[in-house]
């Protein structure tokens, strides 16, 4: 055989057509074949590298110090959930090298109860970013039972896909944190009326998906038809995290803290109860009164609570988180070379006015946005090289915006 007979084994190309044609023992690679293959083993590479980076088990201590670094106060929650995040992990790891008569660790899915803007889903973005896994934030107010007006619970896992680049593997590592889960609620005791489409039904849905189920997802969201390619997804290794505000879950507790009444001295009286975070006393019973059905309680088995913040929480929020608010605005400043002061005076303002608005943190960037809104349109394109907010400053700004246009920037 001539030389010019020679072909690529792997394409089959002549080798007049090629730059370049490697022999080996008794095959041919081109140039070609060769830099296709160096792609794919690159890109094996990296996704070996993205699942070792997420089956990374950190202890609990350790996680719990990263949660510190970007959320403020709330120690009881970052505790609860760090150990749920290493059980959660270690269930994992044990499924992938599960022996036949080993203990079956169930998912510790958390339901996290407190007010708006606490952190909550500052917690799961958090946990997310520790472990770099894939997040889907959803919302269960959107969420209605199959066939209705709204979103299917599978949409849910299509957001996850989303957030994944769609890598199946990847996403089944995940976390969904599901917003406003209060919101679904049973309504009332008797349901039979009307359907309960966002209530109960929901709940139902869901059941199956927070226990590990596989599931057909539309890749894309919307709505499942019959001609729609599904990516099949399996949820037993992602980890749920609820959250819901659940106003009202108070006076659930008082009275069940209340049953044991003695006389005139009631318990509560007797514990010393601090009355004003009565969240801290919640049980799984409060819950269940509330209106959640005791499957889906059963299937998120940890609950923690967030504390209300208060003014020396909101005033650390602004400035000591990793990524804080003031260190946020600095730096954008200092990317026009202004540089921008908050005194103490004006901090302490904007924590006063948050309070006043009751949004939690979020009452502080929709301040923070008020106030600096016209040096950020002005001060680009001005010989002005610093910038220093004070008390007067700040009353002086909000002073020209009605209330009711501060808006929840979130
Ligand atoms: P929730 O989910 O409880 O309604 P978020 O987690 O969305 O509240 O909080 C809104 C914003 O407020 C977050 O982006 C974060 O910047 C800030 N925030 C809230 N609570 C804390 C906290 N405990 N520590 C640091 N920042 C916080």
């Amino acid at each position: 055989m001539s030389k010019s007979d020679l072909n690529c084994s792997f394409c089959g190309r002549p080798k007049p057509e090629t730059q370049l044609l490697i022999a080996g023992l008794d095959a041919h690679i081109c140039d070609r074949c060769i830099v296709q293959a160096h792609g794919i083993v690159q890109e094996e590479d990296v996704s070996s590298e993205t699942k070792e980076a997420t089956i990374e088990l950190k202890p609990p201590k350790e996680i719990k110090s990263f949660l510190d670094t970007y959320v403020i106060g709330q120690e009881s929650s970052k505790k609860v959930l760090s150990v749920a995040v290493y059980n959660h992990y270690k269930r994992l790891l044990q499924n992938s090298f599960k022996e036949d008569n080993e203990v079956e660790i169930q998912k510790s899915n958390v339901i996290i109860v407190g007010p708006t803007g606490t952190g909550k889903t500052l917690l799961a973005q958090t946990i997310a970013r520790l472990l770099n896994v894939p997040l889907a934030i959803v919302d269960a107010t959107v969420l209605t039972e199959a066939g209705y007006v709204g979103e299917d619970v599978e949409s849910i896992l299509s957001r996850l896909l989303q957030a994944a680049d769609y890598d199946v593997d990847r996403a089944q590592k995940g976390i969904v944190f599901i917003d406003e889960i209060d919101k679904i609620a049973r309504k009332g005791d008797n349901p039979s009326i009307t359907r309960d489409v966002s209530g109960e039904g929901v709940q139902q849905a869901l059941l199956k998906l927070l226990e590990g189920t596989v599931v057909n997802v539309p890749p894309k969201g919307g709505r499942k038809h019959p001609d729609q390619k599904f990516t099949e997804v399996d949820t037993s290794n992602i980890l749920f995290i609820a959250g819901g505000a659940f106003d009202g879950i108070e006076k659930h507790i008082s009275k069940r803290l209340n049953l044991q009444a003695i006389g005139y001295k009631t318990v509560l009286a007797q514990r010393n109860v601090n009355k004003e975070n009565m969240l801290q006393y919640i049980t799984p019973r409060d819950i269940r009164s509330f209106g959640l059905i005791p499957e889906i309680i059963g299937r998120l088995p940890v609950l923690t609570y967030m504390n209300p913040l208060d003014k020396k929480t909101l005033r650390e929020i602004l400035t000591s988180p990793k990524n804080a608010l003031v260190k946020q605005y600095e730096h954008l400043f200092k990317m026009d070379n202004i540089d921008l002061q908050f005194t103490a005076g004006a901090l302490d303002f904007i924590v006063k006015k948050a309070l006043e608005y009751k949004l939690g943190a979020r009452g502080l960037r929709s301040l923070c946005e008020a106030i600096l809104n016209d040096a950020m349109f002005e001060l680009p394109q001005s010989d002005v090289k610093s910038l220093k907010v004070s008390k007067q400053y700040a009353e002086a700004k909000l002073s020209v915006i009605e209330l009711p246009e501060l808006k929840i920037v979130s």
